[in-house]
């Protein structure tokens, strides 16, 4: 099964500190770690860690951290073909926890933002061999636009994750896309609905159905997933387990959907395994640390 991820990367500097410092003052941090993440790696990572050949369509810049990120990559199997370089920043995002697990994160988009429909054509005859196209929103929404309208010309699939969530972004302009799988609030924001029940997702979920996107699939944290088409909805009931960090598990679902859809096709039982592996994520810290490899998840769930 070959994915087309286009999207972003981020090296996140998690510092770790007693309390948020005052404007002007200097507080000293106890602990730090680097981490790789951004949402399009991380679902990339999910994937390949499952066995799917990705390719990888993203931008670092010319700092020490894009050699981490490549590095990463190819750590988890994924080709550094259309790993591009800009001058510049890469992605970055100082994220600071405090002791009530209170965090405030700054993303700086460097090299994401760069990421252009000309490099999508640079990458085309590549991209025509994928089963799938996956996009999220951390690059520019016209080279996300121009990801879907390559999908619609060359008919792969394309799975649109609307986050993190864009006022701007435009239903007129995604309605070809086969999956859109936004969280309560991002389908709160795209639809301009409430969300505060299971019949109010519905709504809101029929919204983005009009206007012709075929499967809204809304993940709903320990709650598991809806989805919902023209012809019904189906609630997927999410695994119990004892959570402790729930960052990145919308990235592991997302990653793990799209591993087990493109090689079987059925929707169903790819979001119930989702359930299980974006579930299994949770009980571990981390982002992309959290997430099992194919021999781990099989050993765990069968
Ligand atoms: P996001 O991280 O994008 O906000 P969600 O919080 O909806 O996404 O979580 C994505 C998926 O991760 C859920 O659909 C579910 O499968 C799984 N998940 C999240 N939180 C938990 C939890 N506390 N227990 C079990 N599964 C969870």
């Amino acid at each position: 099964m070959k994915i087309a991820v286009i999207g972003s990367n981020n090296v996140d500097l998690i510092s770790y500190i007693h309390r948020m410092p005052e404007q002007g003052e200097t507080i000293e941090a106890p602990d730090f770690r680097l981490g790789c993440g951004g949402k399009g790696a991380n679902q990339a990572v999910a994937a390949s860690r499952l066995g799917s050949e990705i390719l990888m369509v993203t931008r670092v810049g010319t700092d020490l951290f894009a050699e981490n990120t490549i590095a990463n990559f190819k750590e988890n199997g994924i080709d550094d073909k259309y790993i591009l370089r800009t001058e510049g920043s890469s992605g970055v995002a100082p994220i600071f926890v405090d002791e009530q697990s209170n965090n405030s994160i700054i993303i700086i988009k460097g090299a994401n933002a760069l990421l252009s429909p000309q490099d999508l054509q640079d990458a085309r005859a590549d991209i025509e061999q994928c089963q799938l196209i996956v996009l999220q929103l951390e690059i520019s929404l016209e080279t996300v636009y121009a990801a879907i309208d390559l999908g619609k010309e060359l008919g792969i699939p394309v799975l649109l994750n609307p986050a993190p969530a864009a006022p701007e972004l435009s239903l007129e302009r995604v309605k070809s896309v086969e999956f859109i799988m936004p969280n309560e609030t991002e389908l709160s924001l795209l639809s301009g609905m409430p969300v505060e029940s299971i019949e109010d997702i519905s709504n809101a979920a029929h919204v983005l159905l009009d206007v012709g996107i075929k499967n809204v699939i809304v993940t709903l944290g320990v709650r598991g997933v809806l989805w919902v088409t023209a012809e019904g909805e189906k609630l997927i009931e999410g695994n119990k387990v004892d959570a402790i960090d729930t960052t990145g598990a919308g990235d592991a679902f997302i990653g793990c959907f799209s591993h087990y859809w493109a090689e079987t096709g059925d929707i169903e039982e790819s979001l119930r395994i989702a359930n299980l592996y974006a579930g299994d994520s949770v009980t571990k810290y981390g982002t992309q640390t959290s997430y099992a490899t194919a021999s781990e998840f099989k050993e765990k769930y069968t």
